[in-house]
């Protein structure tokens, strides 16, 4: 599942695609995704032109020209495929159509997007742009981890006489935007706070110190998610899936990597999802 920093990617591998181009037409494949297209979803993105590309948590969002925002969501197993980009930092040809090729942008510059998503939890809707922020899904989202408005009183606040655990408020989208399980593992471990010690119970001192470790944690994958893109004469020309080493995430039954520590990773399950940590430098 695409986390914030692999959003991150796929808006800065289809910037150069999509901003500042027309869409000369869009192909709509079928009349939903995780919930239905807006009306004339084609029509409505048809001759519009893109005038900028941004993110909101995990949610990719086109301003259009005539006014209206293109809100996309990569859900489970989206993937965004850039073609015949002009710019030549892609492949040139494009593929043959494939199952599941969803929703299709043929810019007027030449370059192709194509939206695949063969379990369908992705999203795409329309609305006004300077009503944006009213959208539903993105009304109820806390302040962006590497925005200004996620600083340490905020964070201090929102962890006060929180019983719920470190794991699932930093999980909670309300508290900040777009942190998902893999980056809140890897911050709870370089902050050395178990994700199963309530939130309340936390010294602020400590809730202050996560967050510069949870804007590094996702820095260090955007960053290495820039340096995909760079050398991304991939073969398919597909956004946002990169190589990227995880310190605690997926390493059950491994040697923790804090120097000097010699604990084991372990994996517990929390609300449902799995929580990576060592129980022996995590307090
Ligand atoms: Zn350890």
């Amino acid at each position: 599942m695409p986390e914030l920093p692999e959003v991150e990617t796929v808006r800065r591998g289809l910037a150069p695609a999509m901003e500042g181009a027309v869409i000369a037409r869009a192909e709509v494949n079928r009349p939903d995704l995780r919930w239905p297209f807006p009306a004339r979803m084609a029509e409505r993105l048809t001759g519009q032109r893109v005038e900028r590309l941004r993110r909101r948590s995990k949610y990719i969002l086109a301003d259009l020209s005539g006014g209206e925002t293109l809100l996309i969501h990569l859900g489970m197993s989206g993937r965004m495929t850039v073609s015949g980009d002009p710019l030549g930092q892609f492949v040139h040809t494009h593929p043959a159509a494939q199952k599941h090729d969803h929703v299709v942008f043929h810019m007027d510059n030449g370059a192709r997007i194509t939206f695949n998503d063969p379990r369908r939890f992705g999203a795409m809707d329309l609305m006004p742009t300077a009503t944006a922020e009213d959208h539903k899904l993105l009304m109820v989202l806390g302040p962006e981890p590497l925005g200004n408005d996620f600083h340490e009183n905020h964070l201090i606040a929102a962890f006060k006489g929180k019983n719920t655990p470190a794991k699932s408020a930093l999980l909670d989208q309300g508290i900040v935007a777009g942190l998902g399980n893999i980056y809140v593992c890897e911050a709870l471990f370089r902050a050395g706070v178990s994700p199963r010690r309530k939130a309340g119970h936390i010294a602020a001192v400590r809730v202050a110190a996560l967050v510069p470790i949870i804007r590094q944690v996702l820095t260090e994958a955007i960053e290495a998610g820039g340096s995909s893109l760079k050398d991304f004469r991939q073969a398919d020309g597909e956004l946002g899936y990169f190589q990227h080493s995880f310190d605690v995430y997926g390493r059950e039954g491994e040697p923790c990597r804090r120097p000097g520590c010699g604990g084991t990773v372990q994996r517990i399950t929390q609300s449902g999802r799995s929580s990576f940590y060592c129980a022996q430098c995590q307090r």
